[in-house]
């Protein structure tokens, strides 16, 4: 059998990214993860898919493959495919977001992950503080420079930049061509090298196929493009200026940007503030050698949130949390030090708000993307209705973990890849747009339709 990719999720959409590889009986799936507004014609915030009847409610739709070998029994039960003993050899994983991880809490324990030894880390600190979708699986450890034999197939992980530390891109060497899978990526972090790396390795590689992500090709990408250092120096300015509260809303795994305003509030003599389940994750990383992150204690401080009315009480809080409680910092804690902190607050906590009761004229600053659909224009809303009613002046700094347009078209031309499949975007057909001198050939991928990998 001349080896072939199949792509599932991840087709003219961003996210949900799912990768079958198939050599001679190997079979590996490259990431698994849910896709973004995946389902949304029938499900929404009222209408979920039923926890409890499996991949069932997700088969009706075609929200899932029905792959035979690869899912648990439990996830089975109630639908029409059998359960049978594996048949995918393995997951490999980019990286810990949700587009790449999030369906394979359906998976069959009984088959490994391959995953960054950093991405292991950010597991077992979410495995603590609330569920994660690797739970129960073996993990199989990796790092930039290791190469990995499953089957008939080697992987070849390298480090890229991201919004999420260790994120990685593979050259998969078949028995007929290579393939090179970019994951997410970007040049503009603090890693912005590390890209590079990974762009070499493909080039080197000249695979017969490129899965490239495409998450900002599209017409007029109103992200200029910021970078992490330029969120940095506007934060710095942002904080020197105001001597009332600053509070934002960012994702606590993008350890860069916890970097970016642990080194802005420093600057300007203030404290940062993250939450437990962020908290969780920097003692995690602390570990990891090869990441600088801030200390919990020495570097920054934990929001403790008040679990019922009256005092704060240690019996409240869960086992993984107590350890925080030292380091921790109440309501009135940070109302009576509104000038000296920068605090972290994820929009589900803004009632804490309530309790903080901060000074009018503080700041926000929104350090996420900007909504892309209605329901996200209506969540942005919603945030706006709170900063209003503080009296609080709202602010966007923020840099993207995708590169923009004119990079992805760079990574492609210099690949030297026989053909190009566009994915993690929703304007595959854009790239054809992109051909300079090479002389790739676009191939906008179908979903459960594969893919030759055999020689040109
Ligand atoms: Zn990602």
């Amino acid at each position: 059998m001349v080896p072939q990719l199949t792509c599932y999720g991840g087709v003219g959409e961003i996210g949900g990214n799912k990768f079958l590889i198939e050599d001679s009986g190997t079979k590996v799936m490259l990431d698994f993860g849910t896709g973004f507004s995946e389902g949304s014609e029938y499900f929404d915030s009222y209408i979920s898919p039923r926890a409890v009847n499996g991949a069932g409610d997700l088969f009706e739709f075609g929200l899932l493959p029905q792959v035979r070998g690869l899912y648990s029994e439990k996830a089975l039960q109630n639908t029409g495919l059998k359960y049978g003993a594996p048949e995918v050899d393995a997951i490999v994983l980019s990286h810990y977001h949700s587009d790449h991880t999030g369906r394979i809490s359906f998976v069959d324990p009984k088959i490994p992950v391959y995953c960054g030894e950093t991405t292991s880390l950010i597991h077992d600190a979410y495995s603590a503080s609330s569920d994660s979708p690797l739970n129960g699986h073996e993990l199989r450890k990796f790092r930039t420079g290791d190469k990995f034999r499953i089957g008939k197939l080697e992987f070849e992980p390298v480090h890229v930049d991201h919004s999420i530390p260790g994120a990685y891109g593979f050259v998969v060497h078949s028995s007929e061509g290579a393939l090179a899978y970019t994951g997410d990526f970007r040049f503009h972090g603090p890693a912005g090298k590390m890209t590079e790396d990974f762009v070499e390795a493909v080039s080197r590689a000249k695979p017969a196929v490129l899965l490239t992500e495409g998450t900002r090709v599209r017409k007029g990408d109103q992200n200029s493009n910021t970078s992490e250092s330029s969120v940095m120096a506007e934060a710095k300015r942002t904080v020197k200026g105001t001597k009332k509260l600053v509070f934002s809303t960012f994702r606590g795994n993008d350890v860069d940007r916890v970097n970016t305003f642990h080194r802005a509030a420093q600057a300007a003599g203030r404290r940062l503030v993250v939450s437990m389940k962020t908290a969780m994750l920097l003692e995690k990383l602390a570990s990891d050698p090869r990441l600088s992150v801030p200390r919990i204690g020495k570097d920054v401080d934990v929001y403790v949130r008040r679990k019922r009315t009256g005092t704060l009480d240690d019996a409240d809080y869960r086992p993984w949390e107590r350890s925080f409680l030292d380091h921790g910092v109440s309501a009135s804690d940070i109302r009576e030090n509104q000038g000296e902190v920068f605090l972290h607050l994820e929009a589900w906590n803004f009632p804490e708000l309530i309790d903080i009761r901060p000074d009018r004229g503080g700041t926000y600053i929104h350090a996420a993307t900007e909504a892309f659909n209605e329901e996200g224009e209506r969540e942005e809303q919603v945030v706006r209705n709170w900063i209003d009613h503080l009296g609080f002046r709202y602010l966007q700094i923020h840099a993207s973990g995708h590169a923009p347009m004119d990079q992805v078209a760079r990574v492609v031309n210099s690949s030297r890849a026989a053909a190009v499949v566009p994915i993690h975007t929703e304007h595959p057909g854009l790239f054809s747009g992109f051909r300079r001198k090479s002389s790739w050939k676009l191939r906008v991928p179908r979903k459960g339709t594969p893919i030759s990998l055999g020689q040109r």
